[in-house]
């Protein structure tokens, strides 16, 4: 089948056309500052060049129409028509408690996600509008909602209750939604099939180490519990974010600095993590650059980052009563062998093994530890378009 991924941020929206019978992506692209000046409109065409061209998109219908016709154009689309598309998987960040898994998008799927909008006022109303855009061109089409939140429900409520009073839970439904939930289902699917084992079989810890970050633990296939919270602001230490603090961090700031609790909140948001404790970048890159020229802040930092990790997954083995498996993946789990071997160092007493040889060479997925390790370390690329059009493909086939 050919499944459309559309993934929309409030200004922005990514596509890909991915054959699942191959698992080929046919084509991909981006359309940026939607419904601002300057709309911008990036993408490969048929023969792989990189075209990006400033292209008007008032809103998400003008860009998804973009897209579609940069798919069937006659010269560089790769498609004839539409009719060649099966199905579209939209990624949607924030399902509340009312998404356990993918769904088939109808009206009152729409509403649903609209009444949880404002547990993520940043994400949803984007996913929202390029739903609605893509039913009205495409409306023969069916449409699948996958939702980031969906593969964490499985927590019990001892992982996802915060310790306030409950009738917050009751009233607001203030919880742990936990998100980079069709990474963590694919990679630990994936570590799986790697082992050559049942997932039903096993305690797999995932960590998504990308500008955002979030770690989580896999029990027999269902998630248990998992590092980011009510927002992807909880956890682990990310690029602009702080993840956990002392939330009477936030008053003090505010007494002392004269700020509002917003401002706060978006200073943890925008302007701390690595970026803010270095003063440096949010990317690792020009952080390990700069540890190689003696930056102290640096230095710190990566190891306060390389700590936190390695906090967490002692705490999910101990949620688990084990660990068979620990997988890294995204920009920095699957590319930065010196967090990887800075995390592994903590991991001994688990009986972990990392194998400098395997972890520092090789882009692929691929097994790091030495023989014999347990747990098993892995590094697994993750694929969340390449998910998202499998749960599709599930749903419509
Ligand atoms: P993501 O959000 O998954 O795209 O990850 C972004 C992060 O991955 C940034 O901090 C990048 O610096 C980091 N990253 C990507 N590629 C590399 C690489 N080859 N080496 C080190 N870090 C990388």
């Amino acid at each position: 089948m050919k499944v459309l991924v559309i993934n929309c941020g409030s200004s922005s929206l990514k596509y890909q056309l991915i054959d699942t019978e191959n698992d080929i992506v046919l084509a991909k692209g981006l359309c940026e500052r939607i419904g601002i000046d300057g709309s911008n409109f990036e993408y490969r065409t048929n023969n792989g060049q990189k075209i990006s061209k400033l292209t008007e998109m008032k809103d998400h219908k003008d860009a998804v129409s973009v897209v579609l016709a940069a798919l069937t154009d006659s010269q560089t689309g790769v498609i004839t028509s539409l009719d060649e598309v099966d199905a579209v998987g939209h990624r949607v960040v924030h399902g509340g408690e009312h998404f356990k898994k993918a769904v088939v998008v109808d009206d009152e799927v729409i509403k649903a996600i609209e009444d949880v909008s404002d547990l993520a006022p940043l994400h949803n109303p984007g996913a929202i509008t390029g739903i609605r855009a893509c039913r009205e061109l495409m409306s023969s089409l069916p449409h699948v909602a996958v939702f980031d939140t969906a593969f964490h429900q499985t927590m019990e409520s001892e992982a996802y209750l915060y310790a306030i009073p409950y009738e917050y839970y009751e009233k607001y439904r203030i919880r742990r939604y936990g998100f980079h939930g069709t990474s963590h289902e694919y990679v630990s699917d994936r570590t799986a099939q790697i082992l050559g084992k049942k997932k039903e079989e096993l305690k797999i810890i995932v960590c998504h180490l990308g500008n955002g970050a979030s770690i989580s633990a896999v029990k027999n296939g269902k998630c248990v519990d998992t590092s980011m919270g009510l927002t992807p602001l909880e956890g682990l230490i990310m690029g602009t974010r702080s993840g956990d603090i002392d939330p009477a961090v936030i008053t003090y700031i505010m007494e002392k600095e004269d700020l509002t609790a917003k401002e706060v909140i978006d200073i943890l948001n925008k302007k701390s993590g690595v970026l803010g404790m270095t003063g440096i970048s949010s990317d690792f890159r020009d952080i390990l650059k700069a540890v190689n020229e003696g930056n102290e802040k640096a230095k710190m930092t990566l190891k306060a980052y390389a700590l936190r990790v390695a906090k967490y997954i002692g705490a999910y083995a101990a949620a688990m009563n084990g660990v068979d498996a620990i997988s890294f993946t995204a920009g920095i789990g699957e590319n930065n062998f010196v967090i990887r071997r800075m995390i592994s160092e903590y991991l001994t007493f688990l009986g972990a093994q990392l194998d400098d040889e395997k972890n520092e060479n090789g882009s692929d997925e691929r097994i790091i530890s030495k023989d014999g390790s347990k747990p098993v370390l892995l590094v697994v690329p993750t694929n969340e378009e390449l998910s998202i059009a499998m749960q599709t493909v599930e749903l419509v086939k």
